[in-house]
């Protein structure tokens, strides 16, 4: 895997997943797929470079809530803050421990596996990852309010998301909501290419995408993707465990799904 639970110091960290991403973006005779993930990681790559010519880091942060697409977001920008030379320990002096910091929105009705995975990722990329328990605009107001020099901060939203459509790189948040300016480095991704990504990298992920979960929300109002449903097996056909003799889940893994616009057919909104 790219990376252990056991937790490398931040500057080697990044430098490994630099590495990583150099091989990756280097692969030649590739598929039209991985060439495609390859030109949009680049592209995100860009948006982050430009985000950090644009702001200092304590003005920057990253909206992250354990699910695939924010952790795609997380991996290229700490390769991009690698690239900067931005990935050393800061100032030993200043009581900051990690370059990258993150806020956390738990669900009223937040799974287990989630929070586990939140937690599971913060350790392993160091994060400093505040988490509030309301919604979304006043958990984004009293964010700014704790961390006030923030002023943009990195969201893993994509074009096929509900408000998706007209999203550039750089937006100030619209009206009505807490002022400060998102930005989008993965906003025309597809959802295989996140999981092209993933898969290619072998990044560590939320457990529930291998039982057929392929949209994270809460656990009143979320279940596997009914399109990853398996057949079933003939009865005595010996389908029920995999290699490992572990028990098979109902559904196939989020990965297996392709169609951009069937990634939330397992959401009842
Ligand atoms: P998801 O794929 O679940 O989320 C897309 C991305 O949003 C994630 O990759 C992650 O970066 C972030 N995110 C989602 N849920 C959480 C969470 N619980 N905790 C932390 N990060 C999370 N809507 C507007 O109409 N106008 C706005 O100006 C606006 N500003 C926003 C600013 C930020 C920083 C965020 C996170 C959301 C904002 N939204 C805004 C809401 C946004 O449009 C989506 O409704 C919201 O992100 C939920 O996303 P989703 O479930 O559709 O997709
Ligand atoms: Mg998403
Ligand atoms: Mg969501």
């Amino acid at each position: 895997p790219l990376v252990t639970d056991t937790p490398l110091p931040f500057p080697e960290l990044c430098a490994r997943i630099h590495d990583r991403i150099r091989t990756f973006l280097d692969a030649k005779n590739v598929s039209d797929r991985i060439r495609n993930v390859q030109a949009q990681t680049r592209i995100s790559l860009d948006v982050i470079g430009e985000a950090l010519e644009q702001y200092r880091l304590p003005e920057l942060s990253l909206s992250y809530n354990g699910g695939k697409d924010c952790l795609v977001l997380l991996i290229l920008y700490l390769c991009a803050l690698h690239k900067k030379g931005l990935a050393q320990i800061p100032n030993p002096s200043s009581n900051i421990e990690t370059a990258v910091q993150c806020v956390y929105i738990q669900d009223a009705h937040p799974f287990p596996e989630v929070e586990e995975f939140v937690v599971r990722s913060s350790k392993i990329y160091s994060l400093a990852l505040l988490e509030y328990a309301k919604p979304m605009k006043a958990a984004f107001a009293d964010y700014l309010k704790d961390t006030p020099l923030v002023k943009a901060i990195l969201v893993g939203t994509r074009r096929t998301d509900p408000h998706g459509e007209h999203l550039k790189h750089f937006d100030p948040t619209d009206s009505g909501w807490p002022a400060f300016v998102r930005i989008h480095p993965v906003i025309d991704w597809h959802y295989v290419d996140i999981w092209t990504f993933i898969r290619f990298l072998n990044i560590p992920y939320c457990s529930l995408y291998d039982l057929g979960y392929t949209s994270l929300g809460g656990t009143t109002d979320t279940h596997p993707n009914p399109k990853l449903v398996r057949q079933p097996s003939p009865p005595h056909a010996p389908q029920t465990c995999d290699t490992n003799g572990t028990l098979k889940s109902k559904f196939r893994p989020a990965y297996e799904l392709v169609d951009d616009y069937e990634e939330r057919l397992g959401r009842d909104r």
